[in-house]
C-alpha cells in the first residue's frame, strides 16, 4: 500500500492557524517578518523532506539496523538514512529556530515543533541524529565562552557535526546524582575526563565527521549527588585553531544496544578516556551541570512527547488506509444475510471506535504539544514581563504531560492501530508493528514517567509558589468552559467543568497531605494524577476546539441528515474536515474522557497497600 502522508496536515493548520492564531506572534519583534505563507511553505518542505526522504528508510532502518566495529569503536548507520539526513541540514531545519543572527532562521518554536511532527511521523531514528545538533547548539549558545563557542558552534550550526546528551551511566539512570565519570582539570584550562556512560542516543556514526558530546562529569573533589555535577564538551575529533579536524580524542563507542524499537538509532555505551587522554571543555561554571543539561532535558522533554505523538500519527494514518481498504464481513445490520455484501472493515462500528480513539487521542496530543510550544514562543519573545510569567507558567506544568501523558498514550494508541490490521497488523510486512516497538521508549527516556509524574506533582504544582504554574493552566481552561456556552451543546461542556471540580479536590487533598507529613501517601499518587492530568486536558483542549469547528461546521453542512449530509461530506474536503473534527472531539469528551473520573476514585481511595507491600511479598519471583 503506498502511503504518502503520515500527519494530518489540515489538522495542523487548523491547530497552528484557527486555534493559536499563531501569525499573531508578528506581534513580536522576533517574529515581525514572518506570516501564515512563510509558515505553511516551511511545513510544507518539511512534509516533503519527511514523506520523499525519511519514511522510505523507515522499514529499512528497522530491518537493517546498525554495523559496530568492535575494532575500529565505528558504527555505520543505515545506508538509506544519509540522503534524508543530508536534505535535512540542506534545508537548515536543524537551525529553524535559532536566530538569524545565530545563523538560523528565527522561526517560533511551534513551526519548528510541527516541522518535528512530520520528520519524527517519517522516521524517529534519523530524526533523532538531526535532532542532536540543535540540542548541542542550544546549550553552546548561551553558556560556552567565547573561545569554546568560536571551536564549535560553525560546523555544528553549519549542520556539518553531530551532536548527543551524555547523562546515564551503568549505575547512574534515574538518579544521576550517582554518576562515577571524572574530570581533572589541566594547566591549558581544559579537563580529563574518565568514565563510562551508557544508552547514548546517536552516540557513534557515520552521518557527520564529528560528533560533539556534551558529558556530565564530576570534577575531582567536588561533592557528591546533583550539586557536585558540572558539564563539558567533548568531542570525537579534536578540534584544530582554525576549526579544521584534529587528533581523534580519546573517546570511543564499546557497542550499541540492541532493542526493541527504534533499530536505526545508535544507542551507544561510549568509554571516556580510556587512554588518559579524553580531552574536554567546560560549559558555564564548575558544578553547574545539572543546571545547564536541564535547559537541553526540558526541550528534549517535549521532543519526547512530539515524537510519540508522530509515530502515533503515522500509524493511525496507515490504519485508517487500511481499514478503508480491508473487505471482511458484512455490515452488522446485514450480519444473518449470507448474500449481503461484503465491506470494508471502516464500516463496523467496532473499527470506527477504535479509529475515533486514535483520531481524538492524537488530536488531543498535537493540540497539546502545539499549545505548550506557543506558550514557549511568547515566553522568549513578549516584552510583557506578567505575560512571559504567566507563559512560564504554563510551559513549566505542560512540560511533564507532554512528556509522559502523550508518551503513555502513545503506547495505546500504536497498540491499537495494531489491532485495526487483525492478524497482518502483528506481521513484519506491515508497518504498525514497528511503530509499537518505536513508541515504546519514549516512556523511559529523557526521564521516566515516575520521574515526570513526581516533577509534575512536586516542583510543578505543590511546591511551585503559590500554586501560581496550577493557577495559569486552570484559567485557560475556565476560559474554554466560557466560550463554549451557548455554541458547544451542554453534554459537553459539563464533564469538563466536573473534571475540573474534581481535579480541585485532588490538589486540595494533596496539599493537606503535604502539610500533614503524609509523604508516602502522596508520592504514591503521583503517577496517578499525571496519569489523569492528560485526559483532562485533552478533554478541555477538545472543548475549546469544538467553539470554532461548530459553526465552521454548521455553516458548510448545515442542519442537513442523511444522505444528504453525506454527498456534502463526500464531495467538500472541508465539510468533511470539520464535521470529522466536530465528531472525534465528541467521542473524546463523551466516550473516552469519563474514565477520567474512575482514575480519580483511584486516587482519592488513597489505597495503601503499595506502600506496605515489602520486596518478601512478591512470592514466587527468585530472589536474584
Ligand atoms: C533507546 C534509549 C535511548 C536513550 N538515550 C539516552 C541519551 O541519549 N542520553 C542519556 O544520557 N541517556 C539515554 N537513555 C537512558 C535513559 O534516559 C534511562 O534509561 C532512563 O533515565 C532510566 O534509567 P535506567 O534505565 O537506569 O532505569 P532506572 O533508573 O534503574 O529505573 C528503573 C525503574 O525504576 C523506576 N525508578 C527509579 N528511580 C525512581 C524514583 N526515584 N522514583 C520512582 N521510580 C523510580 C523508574 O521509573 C523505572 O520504572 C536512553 C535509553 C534508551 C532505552
Amino acid at each position: 500500500m503506498s502511503l504518502n502522508s503520515l500527519v494530518d496536515s489540515r489538522d495542523m493548520r487548523f491547530v497552528l492557524f484557527e486555534m493559536l492564531e499563531l501569525e499573531k506572534l508578528n506581534r513580536f519583534e522576533s517574529f515581525k517578518e514572518f506570516d501564515r505563507s512563510m509558515y505553511e511553505d516551511t511545513l510544507d518542505l518539511a512534509e516533503k523532506i519527511a514523506v520523499d526522504q525519511f519514511y522510505s528508510s523507515n522499514a529499512d532502518g528497522d530491518k537493517t539496523g546498525l554495523n559496530f566495529n568492535p575494532k575500529t569503536h565505528e558504527v555505520k548507520v543505515p545506508e538509506s538514512f544519509r540522503k534524508g539526513f543530508n536534505a535535512y541540514v540542506e534545508a537548515g531545519f536543524h537551525s529553524l529556530s535559532l536566530s538569524q543572527e545565530e545563523g538560523g532562521m528565527g522561526m517560533p518554536a511551534s513551526i519548528t515543533m510541527a516541522a518535528a511532527e512530520y520528520f519524527n511521523a517519517g522516521n524517529t531514528s534519523l530524526t533523532m541524529y538531526c535532532g542532536a545538533i540543535t540540542g548541542a547548539i542550544h546549550i553552546i549558545l548561551p553558556f560556552a565562552s567565547g573561545e569554546v563557542k568560536k571551536m564549535y558552534l560553525p560546523k555544528l550550526i553549519s549542520g556539518e557535526w553531530g551532536g548527543t546528551m551524555c547523562l546515564t551511566e551503568p549505575g547512574a539512570g534515574s538518579d544521576l546524582g550517582a554518576l562515577k565519570s571524572k574530570a581533572v582539570k589541566q594547566k591549558d584550562g581544559t579537563y580529563l575526563i574518565t568514565g563510562q556512560k551508557t544508552f547514548i542516543s546517536n552516540g557513534e556514526h557515520d552521518l557527520t565527521p564529528n560528533i560533539i558530546h556534551p558529558v556530565l562529569a564530576r570534577i575531582e573533589g567536588d561533592p557528591e549527588g546533583t550539586k557536585g555535577i558540572s558539564i563539558f564538551l567533548v568531542p570525537k575529533f579534536l578540534i584544530n585553531k582554525d576549526g579544521s579536524l584534529g587528533a581523534r580524542n580519546d573517546v570511543y563507542c564499546t557497542g550499541v544496544e540492541h532493542k526493541m524499537g527504534l533499530k536505526g538509532n545508535a544507542t551507544s555505551s561510549l568509554s571516556f578516556g580510556d587512554n588518559g587522554k579524553c580531552v574536554g571543555h567546560l560549559l558555564g561554571k564548575e558544578r553547574e551541570g545539572m543546571k545547564i543539561m536541564f535547559v537541553l532535558m526540558n526541550a528534549a522533554r517535549i521532543h519526547t512527547g512530539v515524537q510519540a505523538e508522530a509515530v502515533s500519527s503515522a500509524a493511525y494514518m496507515h490504519a485508517v488506509t487500511y481499514a478503508r481498504n480491508r473487505i471482511q464481513g458484512s455490515h452488522i445490520t446485514q450480519m444473518l444475510n449470507p448474500a449481503a455484501p461484503k465491506v470494508a472493515i471502516i464500516e463496523h462500528p467496532d473499527v470506527k471506535r477504535m479509529l475515533l480513539y486514535m483520531k481524538s487521542t492524537i488530536e488531543g496530543m498535537r493540540m497539546l504539544y502545539l499549545f505548550l510550544a506557543y506558550h514557549e514562543d511568547i515566553m522568549h519573545s513578549s516584552p510583557n514581563a506578567e505575560e512571559v510569567k504567566e507563559s512560564t507558567g504554563i510551559v513549566e506544568i505542560l512540560t511533564p504531560i507532554v512528556k509522559a501523558g502523550i508518551s503513555d498514550a502513545g503506547w495505546l494508541v500504536t497498540s491499537e492501530a495494531m489491532q485495526v490490521y487483525g492478524g497482518y497488523g502483528y506481521c513484519s510486512e506491515y508497518p504498525v508493528e514497528q511503530y509499537a516497538r518505536d513508541v515504546k521508549v519514549f516512556s523511559v527516556y529523557e526521564g521516566t514517567n515516575a520521574i515526570q509524574s513526581l516533577d509534575l506533582q512536586m516542583r510543578k504544582i505543590l511546591m511551585n509558589p503559590e500554586m501560581y504554574n496550577y493557577s495559569q493552566l486552570k484559567k485557560r481552561m475556565n476560559d474554554a468552559i466560557a466560550g463554549a456556552k451557548g455554541v458547544v451543546d451542554e453534554k459537553y461542556i459539563t464533564p469538563v467543568v466536573r473534571g475540573l471540580a474534581k481535579l480541585e479536590e485532588v490538589i486540595e487533598m494533596m496539599k493537606k497531605q503535604l502539610g500533614e507529613g503524609k509523604f508516602m501517601a502522596l508520592v504514591l499518587n503521583a503517577t496517578p494524577l499525571q496519569q489523569a492530568f492528560f485526559p483532562l486536558i485533552v478533554a478541555w483542549l477538545h472543548l475549546w476546539s469544538l467553539t470554532i469547528t461548530i459553526p465552521k461546521m454548521k455553516k458548510l453542512v448545515g442542519d442537513v441528515k442523511g444522505e444528504e449530509r453525506q454527498k456534502i461530506i463526500s464531495e467538500n474536503n472541508e465539510a468533511a474536515y470539520y464535521a470529522g473534527r466536530v465528531l472525534s472531539s465528541q467521542f473524546f469528551i463523551g466516550a473516552e474522557f469519563p474514565k477520567y473520573f474512575g482514575m480519580i476514585e483511584c486516587i482519592m481511595n488513597n489505597e495503601g497497600a503499595a506502600i506496605k507491600s515489602v520486596s518478601e511479598n512478591f512470592t514466587g519471583a527468585p530472589k536474584e
